[in-house]
């Protein structure tokens, strides 16, 4: 087995930030309001990893005012000033990979495979594919201005990754940001505002305000923010919605998931339980988009579940920086304590509960693979979103059967369709009601391609042309030709 990755530069880096970690305004390191600072844990071992800087409504209104002031000269670089920027931040991303893969694995408990492989190249990449938007601001969007500051608040799940999807295209055409980080995992985000500095950011126009949901809430709340671009749970993004009423600011949601896998009984079998194992256990099936509902055609499902549990008796869950694993730990406590708790109302409501007989590590946040049968469509766990390793598999007869299950969710993030009939996958792909359908794939998140969702699961796009879009002003030109005058 490959030793595990060294830890050492990540440590130093800490080591570094011994004292506690601040807030990035204005370029400048701020330290908390009368230093309030909180811990953030590695889940995979319950080690204390950082004290993070705990912002409040006056760190929030400096750094609202920093990127106020950053604003103007930074639309003013133009889109290839801008873009070079944005290249050098991509090229800044991949020098630091490996130190940014590491903090990232700690700090969350995603496996290193991951965020080496995943989560990094991707961020790399979403700053380069912006990059070019930027260049073709002025041809494509003549008559578009930039929405101005921009309140960005991200989960847990994909810290990195969420943190480039919000800044990525705001700094491309011209807003500037304040980015507020989930409270558990801040650290790559206050890692990335130092490599971003040392890239040539200027001033202002990236801040980043540590804290919790009162952080969030206060960001929301300040008057002098043109939009708000919020990733989290449905009942957050509800509360942010009513907050923002009536204000004239703009709006962007990305919310939960119930994302249906389907298996039709002519796909390839081998393919999609390869399918459901990306699906559901990438990142601990901590994934917005995961695909949790397994829904499988009655004639082939007992061969399809068969083969999906020898697959999932080989996964192994262990340490993040172990390069051997396929599983790491989940985010916290309290959320391993939500899938417990989901799964243990599954079995009481009916359905059959298939545990992989994986080790678990000794000590902190883990939960096997796991796979709930026999799940009614009206059952809790077919419903409410778990976040975890936990996939609930029902079946179907007919494709329409198969679309009644897949849209009977109050979400409509994403789904996976499985058929090698490509006449099939294609009538079925319009009638889900959803923001993304992959047809004989999953989790593929392109730069290019907007992502996002519709019913409770958002709205708004990120990625693409449409993503550039919800960070542009529209403004109408019209008038009449000048008379001719001889
Ligand atoms: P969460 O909603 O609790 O927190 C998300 C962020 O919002 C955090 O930074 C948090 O501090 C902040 N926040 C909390 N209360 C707030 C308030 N009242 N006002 C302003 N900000 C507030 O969600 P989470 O537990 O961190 O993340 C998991 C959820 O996010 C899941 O439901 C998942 O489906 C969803 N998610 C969606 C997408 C997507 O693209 N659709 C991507 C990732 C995660």
């Amino acid at each position: 087995a490959p030793a595990p990755e060294s830890d050492s530069e990540a440590r130093a880096w800490l080591k570094r930030h011994a004292e506690g970690f601040h807030h990035v305004i204005g370029g400048a390191l701020v330290p908390p309001t009368d230093g309030a600072r909180f811990d953030t844990i590695a889940p995979a071992t319950g080690e204390v990893l950082a004290r993070i800087a705990q912002g409040d409504a006056a760190t929030v209104a400096a750094a609202v005012a920093a990127a106020r002031k950053a604003q103007a000269p930074w639309a003013k670089l133009g889109g290839h000033g801008r873009a070079r920027h944005l290249y050098a931040l991509a090229r800044a991303v991949q020098r630091h990979a490996r130190l940014l893969a590491v903090v990232e694995a700690l700090d969350n408990g995603k496996p290193i495979r991951e965020t080496r492989d995943i989560d990094v190249p991707l961020v790399a990449r979403h700053f380069y594919h912006h990059a070019g938007w930027a260049q073709l601001q002025e041809r494509e969007f003549p008559d578009h201005g930039p929405v101005g500051v921009i309140g960005q608040i991200i989960p847990w799940n994909f810290p990195l990754l969420m943190l480039a999807w919000k800044i990525a295209p705001a700094l491309a055409l011209g807003n500037t940001v304040v980015l507020k980080p989930a409270e558990f995992t801040s650290l790559t985000a206050l890692l990335f505002a130092e490599i971003a500095a040392d890239a040539g950011l200027p001033p202002g126009v990236l801040n980043i305000v540590t804290g919790d949901g009162a952080t969030g809430s206060a960001l929301v709340a300040h008057p002098d923010v043109d939009k708000i671009a919020f990733t989290g749970s449905t009942e957050v993004g509800r509360m942010i919605r009513a907050a923002t009423a009536g204000s004239g600011k703009s709006l962007t949601l990305e919310l939960g998931g119930k994302s249906p896998f389907i298996v039709f009984d002519d796909a390839d079998l081998d393919g999609a339980v390869e399918g459901v194992v990306d699906a559901i256990w990438f990142n601990q099936g901590q994934v917005c988009c995961a695909g949790s509902r397994l829904l499988v055609q009655e004639s082939v499902a007992p061969v399809f579940l068969d083969k999906l549990k020898r697959r999932m008796a080989t996964l192994r869950v262990g340490h993040p920086l172990d390069k051997t694993i396929d599983l790491g730990a989940i985010v916290a406590p309290v959320q391993l304590e939500r899938i417990q708790r989901l799964v243990a109302i599954g079995v009481a409501e009916g359905a059959t509960l298939h545990q992989a007989d994986v080790e678990l590590p000794q000590t902190g946040c883990f939960y096997p693979p796991t796979l709930l049968s026999g799940v009614q469509p009206s059952a809790t766990v077919a419903c409410e979103e778990i976040f975890g390793p936990v996939v609930v598999s029902m079946t179907f007869r007919t494709p329409d059967e198969a679309v009644a299950l897949a849209n009977n969710s109050r979400y409509g993030l994403a789904a996976s369709v499985w058929s090698e009939t490509i006449g099939l996958a294609l009538d079925i792909a319009p009638k889900l009601q959803v923001g993304v359908v992959w047809i004989n794939a999953t989790n593929l998140f392109d730069a290019a391609v907007g992502f996002g969702g519709c019913r409770e699961s958002g709205f708004g796009r990120e990625g693409g042309r449409e993503g550039v879009l919800e960070y542009l002003k529209p403004k109408a030109w019209t008038g009449r030709k000048p008379r001719v005058v001889a």
